[in-house]
């Protein structure tokens, strides 16, 4: 039966896949970026804002907004969508990572994960069904599976037992998930950096079958080489007809990378908190906006970007914004880094669709790697 849930794949060149996901809040051109909302807001950005970079799919912290404002007053309110104005659809993720690295005291077991929140100390449990049941109290247009994301480095006894325990989990998840037309579910494939785990985890997933799965547990510190390695050994057990998810990535390096092996959505928190730090992303690579050299330089950050800080404000400005600690500049940069993301992947698509991936991959790592512009003057 359908669920009303789908994905669409449009075209693969090499093994990078240009599809579309048809969801009850509409759809998403892929490969795509999620930018990433943590309370309820994309950090700095209006809605309409976010909407004008060409973001078509935003993700939602579970474990920040079960603590505050609270799953239950988001429901009666309406849900996320509603409560934050973002039509479009929302991924959520399970909460579990979050909890792992935010919350104090977090204790696993078999159970799920006990922990106190880092707002108020309260002792709380997330379980497989509880972070299911938030997830569609906030009306996640895809719920994500708990699951255990295994720290690096790790020995292949503890990352086994951890891939393990994320499969218990992710039945009892996909037990607990209310199914609800174009409403979906994905798994998340764990391992850390061993392959015949990816495997396993990737084949067992499959077999309790979701609307989309996710690639866990990587970019924590093992190096884009290794990252890569994993995705070829995961992603060829997943189903064609399913979109394949990178959790936390990532540099626009890695993107294109990943794309190139057959991921179809990314997330990542670098575009918009690099925006609050003085870090532009352009064509030409990062460019620290708080350096000198751009105290009296009259020109846009890049003259090809259609932001509104490219179009009339002058590195100079954003120099002077960043600076002085001018919210504006919070603002300005975040959208523009949002714009260079969006366009990145609408390049990645265009490419896929004409069989150019190669070609425009090698010119955009090319561009990346040139360096930012000469000193002005
Ligand atoms: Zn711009």
């Amino acid at each position: 039966m359908s669920t009303g849930f789908a994905y669409e794949l449009l075209r693969n060149d090499g093994a990078a896949r240009r599809g579309r996901i048809d969801s009850a809040h509409g759809k998403v051109e892929t490969p795509a970026f999620m930018p990433v909302g943590t309370a309820g807001t994309v950090k700095a950005m209006t809605p309409e804002a976010l909407g004008e970079t060409g973001a078509e799919i935003i993700l939602g912290n579970t474990y920040h907004l079960m603590l505050r404002p609270g799953a239950e007053r988001i429901a009666r309110l309406g849900g996320l969508h509603r409560f934050m104005a973002w039509p479009g659809p929302i991924l959520t993720d399970s909460g579990g990572y979050q909890v792992m690295s935010l919350a104090k005291l977090a204790r696993v077991s078999e159970a799920g994960v006990a922990f106190q929140s880092h707002l108020d100390g309260a002792a709380l449990m997330l379980t497989p069904e509880r972070a299911t049941e938030v997830q569609a109290l906030l009306d996640a247009t895809i719920t994500m599976a708990l699951d255990e994301c295994t720290a690096w480095p790790c020995e292949e006894s503890t990352a086994a037992q951890s891939m393990r325990l994320s499969l218990r989990w992710a039945e009892r998840s996909r037990a607990a998930f209310p199914a609800r037309r174009g409403y979906g579910q994905f798994g998340i494939v764990q391992g850390s950096v061993y392959a015949g785990l990816r495997e396993e985890s990737a084949k067992a997933l499959t077999a309790i079958g979701f609307e989309g799965y996710a690639v866990g547990g990587l970019a924590v510190g093992e190096g884009p080489a290794l990252m890569l390695e994993m995705l070829e050994a995961t992603l060829p057990y997943l189903p064609a007809e399913r979109p394949r998810y990178l959790m936390g990535v990532g540099k626009p390096e890695d993107i294109i990378a990943a794309v190139a092996r057959g991921v179809d959505l990314f997330d990542c928190v670098i575009p918009t908190r690099s925006g609050r730090t003085g870090q532009a992303f352009t064509r030409r690579g990062v460019v620290n906006i708080r350096n000198a050299r751009h105290a009296e330089d009259p020109r846009p950050l890049d003259e090809a970007c259609r932001c509104p800080a490219c179009r009339s404000l002058s590195r100079a400005y954003l120099h002077h914004l960043v600076k002085a600690g001018e919210i504006l500049g919070a603002m300005l940069l975040t959208w523009h880094n949002l714009v260079y993301y969006q366009e990145l992947m609408a390049a990645l698509r265009r490419a896929i669709e004409e069989e150019r991936f190669a070609a425009v991959a090698a010119q955009l790592g090319r561009e990346l790697a040139g360096g930012d512009l000469a000193p002005f003057g």
